[in-house]
This record gives C-alpha cells, sequence and structure tokens, in this order.
C-alpha cells in the first residue's frame, strides 16, 4: 500500500528547509517548458478542462488517447453540445468511466453555452461552479491555460509533498492549500512540474527511490522511516 504523509509527529519542513528543498527540485527537474500545453497537450482552457475530466481514474496514454479521439469529433463546446452522451461514450471509451464523463461533459459544455456565453471562467471560484470541474482541474486550468502562478494539485504531488514535509495534509485541495500558503513565491510558477516529474522518476508511489534522492537528508518519511526499530 502507497504511504502518503511521512507517518510521524515531528514538524514539516521550516521555511528554510522548504526553499532548499525546491532549489534542488528546480536544478534536478524539469521546469515549465515554453511548449507545456496542459493536460494531455489540450492547449486551450475548454480543451484543458475537459481533458482534465477525462482523467479521472485513467493512465495518462488512455487518457490522451480519448482526448484526441474526442476533439476530433469536436472541439468546441457547441460542438460538443450537437453530439449525443452515447456518441461521446463510445468516442471517449479507452478512458473509462465514459458514461458518467459523457454525462458531464455534455453537463458542463451546457452550462458553458447557456450560462457562461460559451467562455471558460478564468477565476477558480469560476471555474468550481461548472459541474464535473473540482479544485485540481480548476487549478491546472488556471496553471495551463492562463498562466498562473498556481501549484496544481494531482495525485503525485500530493504524495510528494506529504512525504517530504512541505506539506502535511489527508487530502489533494488541503496540500493545494498548504502549498499555495507556505511554498516560496518563485516556486509557484513551476513547483507543479517540478513535483509532477519527481514523484513520476524518484518519488514513485510503491517504492520512492531514497537511496539515491537528492530530497532524503530533508525528507520527514525518510527520517521517520529510518528511526524505525
Ligand atoms: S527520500 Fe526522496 S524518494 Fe524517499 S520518500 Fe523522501 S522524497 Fe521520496
Amino acid at each position: 500500500m502507497e504511504s502518503v504523509g511521512w507517518e510521524g509527529s515531528g514538524a514539516g519542513l521550516s521555511a528554510e528547509e522548504m526553499a532548499i528543498a525546491f532549489r534542488r527540485l528546480r536544478e534536478h527537474m524539469p521546469g515549465r517548458t515554453l511548449t507545456a500545453k496542459g493536460p494531455k497537450d489540450q492547449p486551450d482552457p475548454f480543451r484543458s478542462m475537459v481533458s482534465c475530466l477525462l482523467s479521472a481514474q485513467s493512465r495518462d496514454i488512455n487518457t490522451a488517447a480519448a482526448a484526441k479521439a474526442l476533439f476530433a469529433r469536436a472541439a468546441t463546446p457547441q460542438a460538443m453540445l450537437a453530439l449525443s452522451e452515447e456518441t461521446i461514450a463510445a468516442t471517449i471509451k479507452p478512458c473509462g468511466l465514459y458514461n458518467t464523463k459523457a454525462r458531464n461533459i455534455r453537463k458542463l459544455c451546457d452550462v458553458l453555452v447557456h450560462q457562461l456565453g460559451g467562455r471558460v471562467p478564468e477565476t477558480r471560484e469560476g471555474l468550481m461552479q461548472i459541474p464535473g470541474i473540482g479544485r485540481k482541474c480548476a487549478d491546472i486550468v488556471l496553471s495551463f491555460s492562463f498562466d498562473r502562478p498556481i501549484i496544481a494539485v494531482d495525485t503525485h504531488v500530493h504524495r510528494v509533498a506529504n512525504r517530504l514535509g512541505l506539506t502535511n495534509a489527508k487530502t489533494a485541495d488541503e496540500t493545494a492549500d498548504q502549498l499555495a500558503g507556505h511554498a516560496p513565491e518563485w516556486a509557484q510558477r513551476d513547483g507543479h512540474f517540478w513535483l509532477i516529474q519527481f514523484g513520476k522518476a524518484v518519488c514513485v508511489a510503491r517504492r520512492p527511490k531514497c537511496g539515491g534522492c537528492f530530497l532524503s537528508d530533508l525528507c520527514r518519511f525518510y527520517a521517520a522511516r529510518r528511526s524505525l526499530p
């Protein structure tokens, strides 16, 4: 079973330690690039939002295939609404939960077209009023499509932040709030990219590569594990 928190009663990283951790992450991990296009390579806010919705409980490769097939059929909310729920479900089948996701995509498009003039809101509150869009997807759209300095928190970022001791949170939304409040300002824009790459390459879910980790001297999870009898 994957461990998320550092499982100890000690404090998380101090502000100074946090700055050191982010500086090392910046040195070792790729940040935002000029070609960053949002989830599954979908650049505009509408596609970014729908791609995030498709990604729930789906592997990256399957989400990308579903998104590509769907946007080949309909690239705007108006065009999407012209498709039946059944057609959308059949098109996005690779990403799983396709009936529920198809229903939510139509609801999302309905609100966009009939209540928001076809425009994707540029605030978190506005985005989260759209059916199917929670904090994670709202932050991803704000970060990728509107270039806001926000550390969007997915499963990788949540795991890494809480193991390392950057945060001490039970949910991804709490992690997002704590990173927004405590991570250095200069780390907010690219922090998502550094943490997600680190979570995929080093601090992986089941067997984190602690032996060769450049953050092990700071890591609360590592310290807690080493102190076990
Ligand atoms: S030492 Fe590194 S790889 Fe191991 S849990 Fe801590 S951050 Fe993750």
